[in-house]
């Protein structure tokens, strides 16, 4: 293993109704609240007035910022920085997915930062404060209701990029109800689950370096997606799916599988690439993309992919070639996702070729990247042809 410290600051409290411990979490002395949600869905399914009820009960003045859009926007960043200079807000409570968190997070930063907040995304400024934040998370995916990281679109310069700084960045709380979860739309909900599951593979695709401990936790999150996921998809409604998957996009996030080496996110990077420049959903990207990319480095460390194969997919090695066991690993996911509902080209997306060297452009921007195998612009190339 490489050398490492862990700290996670993020307080989380899981469960039913826990939305009653809001008012305690809140700093002593918190006067002005920023209320940061997306398009209205927390209006829907009642998420909104939990949260309404119990910052009434802290006696809270409550400002608001609406709208907040899926591969939320550098603009919606400067109205939250604009509000919370104007108003002297002192803490931000994000209600969303990943989106509202993301932005929460530039937002809170951005505030205390002396300069443009996308020089943060850009990682050209870096902040020494931020305004405390905590989250209502309603949908399990991206781990960011537990990590520093946060994903930001300039829709000027077609450029999406995740950046982060602990612990500036981590929330101070997370409050995660299934229930606020089962209102997820199906392919809000399979998103979700590609999403995660990404997330594992590019933590288990890393740094060449020994990692027992943490590649029977990985196999053991994945095994456990894929046993609930497809009984997730028959009863939406379930509170025990829903809960398991919750729990599992949280961990596979949240820093606890990654000790001891530098995950890959390859995939990620060519997926922020691809969605900069056409506005499709993340986790359909990663659908997408990642299976390519490990077509594309099999050969880097063929055991490895053979190893998920094995402990992952079942696939069963005897008499067959470790390239062959790796590759029937690769089609078993690929076809566990297409079961799920997920797309599987870019021609799903009407995405051609059009725009590619575009997409490698802005993938190449911070240089060749990835930490299992260091793509160039050709292999960014390569992925996107197999994609198509
Ligand atoms: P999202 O973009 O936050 O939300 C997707 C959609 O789901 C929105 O339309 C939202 O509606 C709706 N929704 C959310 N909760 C709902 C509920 N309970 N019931 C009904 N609808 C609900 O999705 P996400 O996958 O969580 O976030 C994606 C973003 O996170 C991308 O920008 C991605 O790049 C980024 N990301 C971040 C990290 C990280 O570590 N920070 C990791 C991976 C990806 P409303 O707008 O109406 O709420
Ligand atoms: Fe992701």
């Amino acid at each position: 293993m490489e050398t490492f410290t862990y700290y996670n600051p993020t307080k989380l409290i899981f469960g039913k109704d826990q939305v009653t411990q809001l008012p305690d979490q809140l700093p002593a002395g918190t006067k002005k609240v920023l209320l940061v949600y997306g398009g209205g869905s927390i209006k829907k399914n009642g998420v909104y007035d939990q949260v309404m009820d119990q910052l009434n009960k802290a006696e809270v003045q409550v400002h608001e910022l609406s709208g907040v859009e899926p591969n939320p926007k550098l603009t919606t960043v400067y109205k939250g920085v604009e509000i919370c200079k104007n108003e002297d807000i002192d803490f931000l409570l994000a209600v969303g997915g990943g989106s509202v968190i993301d932005c929460t997070k530039t937002i809170a930063a951005g505030a205390k930062y002396d300069g443009d907040a996308w020089d943060l995304v850009t990682r050209q400024g870096t902040p020494e404060d931020a305004i405390p934040f905590g989250t209502v998370l309603t949908l399990a995916a991206t781990g960011s209701e537990m990590n520093a990281g946060s994903v930001i679109t300039n829709w000027e310069t077609n450029e999406k990029y995740g950046w982060g700084a602990p612990p500036f960045t981590n929330p101070k709380f997370s409050i995660l109800d299934p229930a606020n979860t089962a209102s997820v739309p199906r392919n809000q909900t399979i998103y979700g689950i590609v999403d995660m599951m990404t997330h594992l593979f590019e933590q288990y695709f890393h740094t060449p370096t020994q990692s027992p401990v943490q590649d029977e936790m990985i196999e053991g999150v994945l095994r456990t997606i894929i046993d609930t996921a497809p009984k997730l998809l028959d009863d939406l409604e379930s509170y025990e799916y829903r809960e398991t998957i919750l729990y599992a996009g949280t961990i596979a996030l949240n820093g606890m599988l990654q000790m001891g080496y530098r995950g890959d996110w390859a995939s990620h990077n060519i997926e922020h690439a691809v969605s900069a420049v056409y506005d499709i959903p993340h986790a359909g990207g990663l659908a997408i993309l990642f299976p390519n990319w490990m077509k594309h480095n099999l050969k880097v460390r063929p055991e490895r992919f053979a190893q998920l194969a094995t402990n992952v997919f079942g696939v069963n090695a005897e008499g067959k070639s470790e390239q062959q066991v790796a590759e029937e690993g690769i089609e078993a996911l690929r076809s566990f996702w297409t079961s799920l509902g997920a797309p599987e080209t870019l021609r799903d997306y009407e995405i051609t070729d059009e725009k590619f060297d575009v997409i490698v452009d802005r993938a190449m921007k911070r240089g060749p990247f990835g930490n299992f195998n260091k793509l160039e612009a050709e292999d960014v190339e390569k992925i996107l042809e197999l994609s198509k």
